[in-house]
């Protein structure tokens, strides 16, 4: 399994042919000293502690060399994991594809090793009955199907995206531990899943003898409903967390301060963040918070990271970027990741 990818990159050489414009990436040989790798949860697998997640910025709308520039920047400070499902672009797939096609052109053979991929199942990808939700038969098709646009013969970790009200957890768990038993992902994870449906799946899979090693929830200063119970829970069972949309895909920035910049995911048509949600209140509180990360010597993206790094419970905290100058920005969060009891004390009284 360890050179799985350097056999498939051999058996496919002949087909690849837009090698030769990208020969020149070599990665930064300090790479591993940039950030710190966290335990996730009771496994062996470590995370940085930021990782960079392609559900924007990445399909076939987006400019490619911008999106390669990323990927490497990212790689070049640490960030050894990109996380990945079905449906991002758009169009829907696409962004595993263009994904894929970075890794064949840059990280071709030994640097598969170093690197952690994930990648879902959950939401609608194809018509019919069997393109969405969490049985057997489109979890296995879906994870096929996305090991074939990324060119990979495994994912590091495969999620089942959202639970499914209608198919029996134990078939949907069931399904996880095949495809690790199978070597078509090394890792199991849920998404989505609520405190009690945690507990069901954490259950069925340590009895099954393929344990849930993390959970990625939405959790952010905006969004906060996993400090109802979740985050005990990973601790208790040993489960990593990786919260996504840690900046509330872009509220949490400086970006919305001044109006909706029309390159900005709330002005962007295929954006998911809804013009809506920049409203005077929200706006009004990112002014606010944003003079507290001022008196931190952070911008306010910075310390919506570090706000979510502070708690041990958090392995990983998964941001998305439109540009290097972003990451370079979200980056700066690693300085300084404690808080004093009045800055906590003055975050809270805002987001009351
Ligand atoms: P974020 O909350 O980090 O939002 C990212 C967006 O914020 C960027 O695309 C950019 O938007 C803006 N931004 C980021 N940094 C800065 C900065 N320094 N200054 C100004 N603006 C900035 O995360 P996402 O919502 O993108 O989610 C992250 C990842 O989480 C996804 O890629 C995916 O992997 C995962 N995810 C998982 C889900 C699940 O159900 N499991 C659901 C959603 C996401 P702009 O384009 O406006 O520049």
């Amino acid at each position: 399994m360890a050179h799985a990818y350097g056999i498939f990159v051999r058996m496919h050489a002949g087909s690849f042919n837009d090698k030769s414009e990208h020969m020149s990436y070599q990665p930064s040989p300090d790479r591993y000293q940039q950030i710190n790798y966290n335990r996730t949860g009771h496994s062996g697998l470590l995370l940085p502690a930021l990782s960079l997640g392609l559900w924007h910025n990445f399909g076939d709308v987006d400019d490619q060399s911008v999106a390669s520039e990323i990927i490497r920047y990212a790689f070049d400070k640490g960030i050894t994991h990109f996380d990945l499902a079905n449906n991002y672009g758009p169009p829907p797939g696409s962004a595993e594809t263009n994904f894929g096609k970075i890794l064949k052109r840059d990280f071709a053979g030994h640097l598969r090793d170093e690197l952690v991929i994930s990648s879902k199942a959950g939401y609608r990808m194809w018509d019919g009955p069997y393109g969405e939700w969490g049985s057997r038969k489109y979890l296995i098709s879906s994870l096929d199907q996305s090991l074939q646009r990324l060119q990979l013969d495994y994912v590091d970790i495969f999620y089942s995206h959202r639970p499914d009200p209608n198919t029996p957890m134990e078939e949907t768990m069931a399904t996880l531990d095949h495809v690790v038993r199978s070597g078509k992902a090394l890792y199991a994870g849920i998404s989505n899943y609520d405190a009690a449906q945690s507990l069901q799946a954490f259950t069925i899979l340590k009895r099954l003898g393929t344990p849930c090693i993390i959970h990625q929830p939405k959790y952010s200063m905006l969004v906060r409903w996993v400090e109802d119970g979740l985050l005990d829970l990973l601790e208790e069972y040993g489960v990593g967390c990786i919260p996504f949309s840690p900046l509330a895909q872009g509220l949490l920035t400086g970006k919305y301060l001044n109006g909706i910049p029309a390159d900005s995911r709330a002005g962007k048509e295929h954006g998911f963040l809804k013009r809506e949600e920049v409203n005077e209140n929200t706006v009004g509180k990112m002014k606010r918070l944003n003079a507290i990360a001022a008196g931190r010597g952070q911008s306010l993206s910075q310390m919506a990271l570090s706000w979510l790094l502070k708690d041990k419970r958090v392995t990983s905290v998964l941001i998305g970027v439109s540009s290097v100058k972003q990451l370079q920005d979200n980056l700066g969060c690693l300085e300084n990741v404690t808080f004093s009891e009045e800055q906590l004390k003055q975050i809270e009284e805002v987001l009351a």
